[in-house]
């Protein structure tokens, strides 16, 4: 297949003007019947891959995706674009399902989306259709290795055993190598050749905040930009909630969105989305799959998120037009603490405690953000990004010996028998109702850091917790105990290098005045 044709039925079919990296180096690769596997980031084009193919082949194009919403949408934006495409899946009818049946057996039907699950109605029909490509979406679904294995993938690998001549093209946003492998070997894919196209998004800043007053911080952050489109994804349906009538309490059309509420509701809420009516969202992260909107300009993590991997797509729905978009993360001690506890609770904890640790490293670093990230899906990169807020801003170290002998002494005077926000007061020398009902104002020393402010300490506290020189009792109602480590500071008096606390809002103000 010759370049100019890619590029006219790239122009007259989906309106492009040129292929985004590698889409046409995977095109090619099926066009010229390979196995194909290609990892590409949220947003960075996958579906292009195997719809363009398709209206080359003569037959049909299977396309197994997980998601039904997606398939609907999916489905829909190649009918606008004048391709026949259709969907089976267990959302419809039996009489809607045999309508399709009777078009694929006409071969009047170019693509259709089928879920795992539904395979089975299609095989009835293999003997009868001829059938140019398979595609398959999400094919990390496969591994049990990867991050979210689906037991109805799992018998996708008689297909090539069915249609042993017939290519398959895998495609996921998340692989990592050993889960590379193991897609291949279980789809029993021919010498496929492999494309990873770069995960770097460089149009989308990164930002992590503390999570002091993280409302009155989104309030500003939209005031700011208003009329653009942006998610803010939180960990719990209630707080979907509670902070979309925050931000409406403060002229912010803003709405929540999460798996709980009635469908109607969320696909009302999602097509508002869509259609710039609503331009913010409050959701839990079953909002954005199969959402494609390109002109979301920010998204806000409300809560830290449990791991990379979802961090990852989930800022990757900002920006998929190319242009400057904002992503700005919230880290809170007390997120870290909750989270911790679901993922000691739930399924495979080991694995999801170390991801968390991941995440929280990420949420730390004192070092170019968008480095760690493209590390952790494997691709190096030599220099810093410019566009994260280390890169603008870098952290300044200074001697911190002093603050930590006063906090790790505080919490030494405390008995290791209280949490966080209580060293803070102590420390500070609050006059609060709990202090003198415990009497710890007559304790030494009480208030040798009256000269910190609470937003400081907490900082600085938290600092110490990632040194490594005290730590959180998770299952003791989160007390702050010492390490080994402390000893060093309290008796040696070995140095601690502490960065400088972030003023974000003079910092703000700042940048407008210039
Ligand atoms: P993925 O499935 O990889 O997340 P999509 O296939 O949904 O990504 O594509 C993301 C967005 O990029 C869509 O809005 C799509 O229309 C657009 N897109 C894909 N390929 C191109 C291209 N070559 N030029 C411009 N936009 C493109
Ligand atoms: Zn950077």
């Amino acid at each position: 297949m010759t370049q100019e044709i890619l590029h006219a039925k790239l122009k007259e079919n989906f309106g492009f003007e040129k292929f985004r990296p590698n889409q046409e180096d995977i095109i090619n690769s099926i066009l010229s019947g390979q196995d194909t596997l290609a990892i590409m980031p949220t947003g960075g084009g996958k579906s292009i891959c195997f719809q363009l193919p398709a209206l080359l082949f003569p037959g049909i194009t299977i396309v197994i995706s997980p998601l039904i919403a997606l398939m609907k949408d999916q489905v829909d934006s190649l009918r606008a674009n004048g391709i026949e495409a259709c969907f089976i899946n267990s959302s419809q009818t039996e009489s809607e399902r045999n309508f399709y049946t009777e078009r694929l057996q006409s071969n009047t039907i170019k693509l259709v989306y089928v879920a795992p699950e539904s395979l089975s109605f299609l095989d009835n029909l293999f003997n009868t259709l001829t059938i140019s490509l398979i595609a398959i979406d999400e094919a990390h679904c496969i591994s049990s290795w990867g991050h979210d294995f689906r037991p109805a993938y799992t018998n996708l690998g008689y297909l090539k055993n069915r249609f042993p001549s017939t290519p398959i093209l895998a495609l996921t946003a998340t692989a990592d190598k050993a889960t590379r492998k193991d897609i291949s070997n279980q789809l029993n894919l021919k010498n496929p050749q492999l494309f990873v196209a770069s995960f770097d998004r460089k149009n989308l800043s990164l930002e992590v905040r503390p999570a002091l007053d993280r409302v009155q911080q989104i309030i500003e952050f939209i005031q700011d930009k208003p009329n653009e489109a942006g998610i803010i994804y939180c960990l719990s349906r209630k707080t979907t909630e509670e902070l979309a009538e925050k931000l409406q309490k403060n002229g912010i059309h803003a709405k929540a969105y999460h798996a709980g509420l009635d469908s109607s509701v969320r696909s009302k809420t999602q097509d508002e989305f869509i259609n710039d009516d609503c331009n913010i969202i409050c959701a839990t992260v079953a909002f954005g799959m199969g959402i494609d909107k390109s002109n979301v300009r920010w998204v806000i993590h409300y809560n830290l998120p449990k791991n990379i991997e979802g961090y990852y797509q989930e800022i990757g729905r900002a920006g998929r037009d190319g242009l400057p978009s904002e992503t700005v993360m919230f880290e809170s001690y007390g997120d870290v603490i909750q989270l911790q506890k679901f993922a000691s609770q739930g399924l495979n904890a080991e694995v999801q405690l170390a991801k968390l640790e991941r995440m929280k490293q990420y949420a730390d670093a004192l070092s170019c953000r968008r480095k760690i990230l493209l590390s952790y899906f494997g691709e190096l990169v030599s220099e810093n990004c410019g566009n994260c807020d280390i890169c603008k801003n870098p952290p300044l170290f200074f001697d911190g010996t002093v603050l930590a002998q006063k906090a790790l002494s505080a919490i030494v005077r405390l008995q290791e028998l209280e949490p966080l926000p209580v060293i803070i007061d102590f420390l500070r020398g609050s006059k609060n109702a709990y202090i003198f009902e415990k009497e710890y104002q007559n304790l030494k020393t009480y208030g040798v850091g009256s000269d910190q402010s609470w937003y400081d300490w907490n900082q600085y506290l938290i600092q110490l917790i990632n040194l490594g020189y005290c730590e959180i009792a998770f299952h003791k109602q989160n007390k702050i105990r010492l390490t080994t480590l402390a000893k060093k500071v309290l008796f040696d008096n070995e140095k601690v290098q502490l960065t400088a606390v972030q003023k974000i809002n003079v910092e703000k103000q700042e940048t407008k005045v210039s």
